[in-house]
């Protein structure tokens, strides 16, 4: 591919919008404002070629399902999101993960990487184990397919590498 899309997904409230916007323009903010949909774009400089990326950011929502299929059936790429202090929305990134393997034939060779976000609540307000994860994760996927991390957009912890992983999986697969 020349060009990737990148579709997040994961409940409400994780911080999608926020990593992207930490990723993107190097803000963050306390404030919430739901999403519907926004679609961003960026060009990556490989040396020899240069690669669009473009990243859907979605709502989340179990409320739009048409959106949330349509999402899936058209990335290229996930990043599936939850919050290191809410176990709930570890349920829901399971959720997604399979209605991306339902609705995928090409599930084996569709790059996803799994983001643990608010990684600075986590001292005081773990809920979710990394070692859960981890052993959820690597019993769906091959290790090298996938890769799992946990990050803050507030602190700005991990969030470069994160896409970074992306074109890691991409000459892999
Ligand atoms: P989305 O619904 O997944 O897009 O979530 P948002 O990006 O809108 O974030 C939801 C709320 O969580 C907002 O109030 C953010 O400020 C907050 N938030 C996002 N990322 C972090 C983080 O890394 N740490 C903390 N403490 N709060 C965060
Ligand atoms: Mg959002």
């Amino acid at each position: 591919h020349d060009r990737i899309r990148l579709v997040m997904l994961g409940g409400a409230g994780v911080g999608k919008s926020a990593i992207l916007k930490r990723f993107l323009f190097g803000t963050f903010t306390d404030k919430y404002k739901s999403t519907v949909e926004d679609l961003y774009s960026r060009d990556y400089d490989l040396g020899s070629v240069s690669i669009k990326v473009d990243i859907l950011d979605t709502c989340g929502d179990l409320q739009f399902p048409a959106m949330r299929r349509l999402s899936i059936a058209t990335a290229n790429a996930f990043l599936l999101v939850y919050a290191c202090n809410s176990a709930d929305s570890f349920s829901r990134l399971k959720c997604c993960f399979e209605e991306i393997r339902e609705q995928r034939d090409d599930f084996q060779q569709v790059p996803i990487v799994v983001a643990g976000n608010k990684l600075d609540m986590a001292p005081s307000h773990r809920e979710v184990p990394l070692e859960d994860v981890s052993e959820w994760l690597y019993c769906e996927l091959p290790r090298l397919r996938t890769k799992l991390v946990e990050c803050s957009a507030k602190d700005n912890y991990n969030i470069r590498d994160m896409f970074k992983c992306f074109l890691t999986l991409y000459r892999i697969l």
